[in-house]
């Protein structure tokens, strides 16, 4: 056994907190105030290659691994989650190195880790979210295309995309249910595409997230992801399975960063003539954060590098994901609540990782349905 990372490993991940540190607090607060995606700040991380870095490298990116991207995502949100949603412009972009066929590969991986194209996922639908096999979004055959008609709902990147993977029925009487669904690449330019963005959002506001429309969106037969019928029910799962990491490591982000803030702010404070720091109470919560974050970085590394090991484990990926999303939530309470009342302003970024670090309990599966996971791979379906 080995818990040292390579040298490869140890320059990226240090790269990232370079990069976070140096482009990220002077523009974060005011990215969040205005809801706005940062578009410059994209580019800055295309150019330096952190974008998507899983990309082979005949595709137009660094060949590296899941781990690796996850990496650079907890550097990202440790320093501002809302901008290091930036590295979401590929979702989706796994599924189709996966699955895709080498033209669909050529012709939409290229542009991803360049800075020249954003992309997103489209599942969830106003009613069917933990469920997506309840959708409704229908792609019905005509001819050599595909007419889709439906409304995706929370969609990342929505309203910025210049393609979308939708995730549609393509076969809705197929016998068998998990059978009856197609993953279509779609061009926000087509005609009856609609995105309207999302505001009000509580954290991560400088990530986009839109409502989509398809009124008669026509798409050629050949954009079906890797042109095989019957098989965007599997694909999905797959695709959780990786990002499911990528979100853990968000959660272990936003928590170390919440950590460092709070470290900062016991040792400089005073109160009953002492910094609080000083007070066991307060150090016992800091040793708890910073056990919590080792071990949920702990494991979302293991689950990780089973991934890029062809050893992908769907219990440990669940485990991961939930206990980073949960740990995301506790540190950020407690941080701010060692920052006292200056800590609910938002001159204190703390407020702002407080928000922020919900969401990884949500998307990419809620925290019970990460349960549920881990429950039925351990008592099997009873
Ligand atoms: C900011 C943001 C970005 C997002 N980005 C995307 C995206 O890019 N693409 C995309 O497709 N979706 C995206 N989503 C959607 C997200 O994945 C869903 O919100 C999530 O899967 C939950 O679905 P829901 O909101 O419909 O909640 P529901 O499924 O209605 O769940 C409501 C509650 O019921 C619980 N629940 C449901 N079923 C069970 C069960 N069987 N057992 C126990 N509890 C259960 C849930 O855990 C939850 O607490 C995003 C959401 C947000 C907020």
């Amino acid at each position: 056994m080995d818990f040292e990372l390579t040298n490869r490993q140890k320059q990226i991940r240090l790269a990232a907190r370079e990069f976070a540190e140096g482009e990220f607090p002077g523009i974060a607060r005011e990215y969040d105030r205005r809801e706005e995606f940062p578009m410059e700040l994209w580019k800055k991380a295309c150019e330096l290659g952190f974008v998507g870095l899983y990309i082979k490298k005949e595709y137009g990116g660094l060949g590296l691994g899941f781990l690796e991207q996850a990496m650079v995502m907890e550097e990202f949100w440790r320093v501002d989650p809302g901008c290091g949603n930036i590295l979401l412009t590929v979702f989706g972009s796994e599924l189709i190195q996966l699955y895709a066929t080498e033209e669909q590969k050529f012709k939409y991986l290229p542009p991803l880790p360049k800075g020249k194209a954003i992309m997103g996922t489209a599942i969830t639908e106003p009613d069917a979210g933990s469920d997506i096999t309840s959708i409704l979004t229908v792609a019905k055959k005509d001819g050599n295309e595909y007419v889709i008609n439906g409304t995706k709902q929370f969609i990342t990147n929505g309203s910025i995309a210049n393609y979308l993977i939708v995730f549609c029925l393509t076969d809705p009487k197929a016998d068998s249910r998990l059978k009856r669904f197609g993953m279509i690449i779609v061009e926000t330019d087509r005609a009856g595409f609609g995105a309207s963005k999302l505001i009000g959002k509580l954290g991560i506001r400088a990530s986009d997230t839109a409502e989509i429309r398809f009124s008669d969106v026509r798409v050629p037969r050949e954009n079906l992801l890797g042109r095989e019928e019957g098989q965007g029910f599997y694909q999905t799962m797959q695709l959780f399975n990786i990002n499911r990491i990528i979100a853990a490591s968000q959660g272990v982000g936003v928590a170390q960063g919440a950590l460092d803030k709070a470290i900062q702010y016991v040792k400089k404070r005073k109160q009953f003539g002492q910094p609080i720091g000083s007070f066991q109470a307060i150090q016992f919560k800091i040793a708890e954060m910073a056990t919590w974050i080792e071990a949920a970085r702990a494991l979302y590394y293991k689950a990780g590098w089973m991934i890029d090991h062809n050893k992908e484990d769907a219990k440990l990926i669940s485990m991961a994901k939930w206990l980073a999303g949960e740990v995301g939530v506790k540190v950020a309470n407690e941080a701010l609540q060692l920052h006292g009342g200056y800590g609910y302003f938002a001159d204190y970024d703390i407020e702002r990782f407080y928000r922020d670090a919900k969401i990884v309990e949500i998307y990419e599966g809620t925290k019970e349905i990460e349960k549920n996971t881990i429950a039925r791979e351990i008592l099997g379906r009873l």
